[in-house]
């Protein structure tokens, strides 16, 4: 085979040779382009070698011009490529490239439609020529045009453009590499425009194919060999440094069992010193052999990638820290390395530090234990000693602000190693304030003593270092507070403030919950009206008190306290004046009873004191009680302002000493109940003790309110009139007064039965059956010309008074047996009259416009003062009997009666004395002005028809 033959094979199969490598080179990961373009360009070269020799060894004309055609058109991709690989290999910014290689792309083209080539504008044969070793060739024979000319220059700019960028390369980086690129370049563009010259017919000389590449592709593949060993010594390296600055812990294992490798982070996390264990059979590690890691391993090498549960390791030297920092929990992965063959050959294992997060996770658990907890103070008391578990501290404190003293903070828990307090409040020395919810840290406490604002707390644990955080509610407001007490200083690193912060978050909710569950429980057992305790609270407390009085054989007390006629109050002045009356003497009685004893509202005007007494003498009790109540109406005396009026309440007190024997709680409330009846029928602003006869009281109440309902039904209703008269005993009127005959007690008297009336509503009925009975009767002495004179007076209960249809009542009772007014006086006792002022006195005008009288009956018990009575509409006041009872006693002027008669006089009032019993009553009465009387002394109340007898006896006919 001839030489030059020979040659342009040979250099064909190196291209090949250098393509598979640029090739491969170029496709394995990361994808290398200037390889990749190097690639395609040695490739192209190959149909570029083997054209050359079709061309050489052409027969004919036709043969000739095609392979001219085709080895000129990979000539000239091969220059459209080179512009691109001198582009990325030396990083070119400019543009350039890509202008030649259009150019060139173009031409390349522009070639195959041309009838002789590019090479040719006139072809005109081909030609024999020899060697000089003598050896034959193929050459064509034509002339060359202007695309020819063209073609050559582009290549040419083509090349100058790769070495100027070549140059600039090796200028930059000073690589002998590419000066060696740039030289092969200069040889390459050499062998070019030698072939040049041959195709444009100036040089008369064999073409010299792909010899000037040669020189660039034996540099290429040096460069390639040079950075593949760069790249692995890299990524080698890379890696080396990956493991040894990785926070992960990292061994990895041979497929032997070896320990090849072992990072800093790995013996630091094992605690162990870098000389400890790096290489030789992982079997002999300690960790591996402690923590029972073995068939984690094997699995490994069987392929599979495996994790660890966190597992538990201890340090082997002690630090000391406020944080369990000798324990440590560790998560290791487990992952097979494969070879090219795809067999295990290492694994490595990655150990992970995920103490804090397992830190987090147990406090976590222990605070998802603690809402197990059966009570708050259960709760608490686990949190503080979870704490001080926790964190390694000598105590934990968790307090609760007061919501009423903001300073006051009660211990909720103390959970202390060695101290046992004996404090359960404490005394903030300074105000907390809660910040706002994104200040985590910020909510704890400074270290510096001086700032703690429970002093007191670390004298008392000892404790003189502290952390503390301050309980916020939902709202921002500081509910309590949560310290960590120490004997040394306390510091929290790593997750400890988060931890803290889970807790002070935990406790915080808690402690909010408790609060409202005591504002609720609050709202059951408070009274809302006054803010004392309410009946079922006071249950509570008094079966308690019952049973401690009971073990312990020291006895209670129970103040039942009824306030007189409130009911006239609370109806006549309206609700709201009722309220803050019962409001102000709540006040008044707590400031009598204090604290410490429990008072509340039983409902209504009851109020109710229960006082544990510290003897178990009945009688020293009785008198403890009996002194508090006292004191109770002493205080209640003194005028109360409500509403801009003034005017002073009077109450009603039972008291009962228990045990007294086997009673239960509803038997003292009972007896209570029966304490207090006696009290207010004793007149009212009375104290009466409980003493078991009473028991019968009770059950005769009973009897009398069941007999009070048929008492009209059943006519055991009747009125008696007591006579009244004058100074001559000429009779001046009578009073009505109500008897009731019960059919199994017989006469109950009306100072008994009319408070049952009154409590019952049956007054109502009662009242209008009273007047009914005295205007029959009235009408019946005028129709029979009796000689009564004077005026029938009837008694009027103040609820009766103050009952709308009152007025409406009457006079169609006067209609219906045709009765002059005139002839009637309605009773009134100052407690009806004290309602809206002006309503009574509109009442009391209308009243007597119809021609009714009105007397204030007992004038002189109540609260009349002469400002009060002077704009009153009456005609009568009636001198209470216990004045003239009084007079019986002293035997001498009063001066109170005598002001009686000068207040009479003075508002031009007809004065009564009623219960003169006495010769001497009435001669003083006489003396001090009286002109009017009633009482025993002249007649006691009568039958209607004992009275109408009395009547026509002593009396003149009219
Ligand atoms: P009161 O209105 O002060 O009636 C006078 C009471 O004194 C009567 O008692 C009468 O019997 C009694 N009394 C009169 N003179 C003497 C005396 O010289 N010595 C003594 N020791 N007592 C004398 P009575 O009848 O038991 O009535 C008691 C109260 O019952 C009355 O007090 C009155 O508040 C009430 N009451 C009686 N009848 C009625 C009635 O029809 N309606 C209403 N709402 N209350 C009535
Ligand atoms: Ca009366
Ligand atoms: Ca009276």
């Amino acid at each position: 085979m001839p030489l030059e033959t020979l040659f342009l094979f040979f250099t064909a199969g190196l291209m090949a040779y250098a393509t598979i490598q640029h090739a491969t080179s170029a496709l394995e990961p990361p994808i290398d382009k200037v390889q990749f373009v190097f690639a395609a360009m040695t490739a192209l070269m190959i149909p570029f070698s083997i054209l050359q020799v079709l061309m050489m060894q052409a027969q004919s004309e036709s043969g000739y011009i095609w392979a001219l055609k085709a080895n000129l058109s990979t000539a000239l991709l091969f220059a459209t490529l080179l512009p691109w690989f001198i582009a990325l290999y030396t990083e070119l910014k400019s543009r350039w490239h890509w202008g030649l290689s259009l150019a060139l792309l173009t031409l390349a083209i522009v070639n195959l439609w041309q009838p002789y080539s590019l090479q040719y504008s006139e072809f005109s044969g081909i030609t024999s020529t020899q060697l000089p070793w003598g050896e034959n060739y193929t050459k064509g024979i034509g002339k060359n045009g202007i695309l020819a000319y063209l073609t050559a220059t582009i290549t040419i700019l083509v090349y100058i453009h790769g070495l100027l960028a070549f140059w600039h390369h090796y200028r930059r980086l000073r690589r002998w590499l590419d000066l060696g690129l740039f030289l092969a370049l200069i040889l390459f563009l050499a062998a070019t425009i030698m072939g040049i010259l041959v195709r444009l017919s100036i040089l008369d000389w064999v073409l010299p194919g792909p010899l000037g590449f040669i020189a660039m592709v034996l540099i290429m593949s040096i460069a390639l060999s040079i950075s593949t060993r760069h790249r692995l010594k890299t990524s080698e390296k890379r890696f080396r440094t990956l493991v040894e600055q990785s926070s992960f812990g990292i061994q990895i294992v041979s497929v032997n069992g070896e320990l090849e490798l072992t990072n800093p982070a790995w013996q630091s996390m094992i605690g162990l010193g870098a000389n400890d264990f790096e290489q030789g059979p992982i079997t002999l590690d300690h960790y591996v052999q402690q923590q029972g890691l073995l068939p984690y391993i094997k699995q490994g090498f069987a392929g599979e990638s495996v994790d660890t549960p966190p597992l538990q390791w201890t340090l082997p030297s002690t630090i000391d820290t406020l944080q369990d920092q000798q324990t440590r929990w560790i998560h290791t992965k487990i992952n097979p390395i494969r070879d090219e063959k795809g067999s295990v050959s290492h694994i490595i294992l990655i150990h992970e530090d995920v103490t804090e997060e397992q830190q987090i996770e147990n406090a976590i658990h222990r605070i998802a234990a603690g809402v197990a907890s059966p009570s708050d103070t259960q709760f608490f008391q686990q949190m503080a000693s979870n704490l001080t578990e926790l964190f390694h501290i000598d105590a934990a404190f968790i307090g609760a602000i007061d919501e009423q003293d903001s300073e006051k903070v009660t211990t909720l828990a103390l959970f202390s190693q060695e101290a046992s307090p004996a404090n359960d409040h404490y005394r903030l020395s300074e105000e907390l304030i809660c910040p706002n919810g994104e200040q985590k840290s910020s909510y704890l406490l400074s270290n510096h003593l001086a700032n703690f604002p429970l002093l007191t707390l670390l004298n008392d644990t000892g404790t003189p270092h502290y952390l503390g955080a301050i309980l916020c509610d939902s709202s921002g407001q500081a509910i309590g507070l949560l310290a960590l007490l120490n004997r040394s200083s306390v510091q929290l690193t790593g997750v400890n403030p988060d931890i803290l912060a889970i807790f002070v978050a935990r406790a915080s909710a808690e402690l909010q919950q408790m609060r409202a569950d005591q504002r609720i429980l609050r709202m059951a057992y408070d009274d809302y009206l006054t803010g004392l305790s309410n009946r079922a609270f006071f249950h509570e407390r008094l079966s308690q008190t019952l049973s401690e009085a009971q073990s312990s054989g020291n006895l209670g007390a129970l103040l039942l306290i009824d306030l007189d006629h409130f009911k006239t109050i609370n109806d006549a002045l309206g609700h709201d004046v009722g309220d803050a009356v019962l409001r102000a003497v709540a006040t008044r009685i707590k400031d009598v009873t204090g604290e410490k004893v429990l008072l509340a509202r039983f409902g209504g005007d009851e109020f109710v004191v229960l006082m544990p007494q510290n003897t178990t003498l009945i009688e020293v009790a009785e008198q403890q009680a009996r002194d508090t109540a006292q004191h109770i109406l002493d205080t209640l005396k003194a005028p109360l302002s409500v509403g801009g009026r003034a005017f002073s309440v009077g109450a009603s007190i039972g008291i009962v000493v228990f045990p007294q024997q086997d009673e239960t709680e509803l038997d003292i409330l009972r007896h209570a109940d029966m304490a207090l009846y006696k009290a207010k029928n004793h007149g009212r602003g009375n104290i009466q003790s409980f003493i078991p006869a009473l028991q019968v009281a009770a059950a005769t109440r009973l009897k009398l309110e069941e007999g009070l309902r048929g008492a009209i039904a059943n006519n055991e209703l009747s009125l008696n009139y007591q006579p009244q008269v004058d100074v001559n005993g000429r009779c001046i009127g009578a009073e009505a007064l109500l008897r009731w005959h019960h059919p199994e007690l017989g006469a109950v008297s009306p100072d008994e039965f009319i408070p049952i009336a009154e409590e019952t509503g049956l007054i109502h009925p009662i009242g209008r059956w009273v007047f009914e009975q005295a205007c029959k009767d009235l009408s019946h002495w005028l129709e029979e010309d009796l000689p009564f004179l004077g005026h029938l007076s009837v008694n009027v209960s103040p609820w009766q008074f103050i009952a709308s249809g009152f007025i409406d009542e009457i006079r169609n009772s006067v209609e219906k047996h045709k009765v002059d007014p005139r002839y009637l006086m309605l009773e009134l006792t100052e407690s009806t009259l004290l309602q809206d002022r002006q309503e009574t006195i509109t009442k009391l005008e209308l009243l007597r416009n119809l021609g009714f009288q009105i007397a204030l009956d007992d004038f002189g018990t109540g609260y009349s003062s002469l400002a009060y009575l002077k704009d009153l509409p009456l005609d009568q006041l009636k001198i209470d009997k216990s004045f003239i009872d009084e007079l019986g006693i002293t035997g001498s002027k009063q001066p109170l009666v005598e002001s009686m008669y000068a207040i009479g006089l003075h508002m031009r009032l007809a004065v009564i004395a009623e219960g003169v019993e006495t010769e001497r009553q009435r001669a003083l009465l006489v003396e001090m002005g009286g002109k009017n009387f009633q009482g025993y002394l002249f007649s006691k109340p009568l039958t209607e028809s004992d009275f109408t007898a009395w009547l026509t006896a002593t009396q003149r006919p009219r």
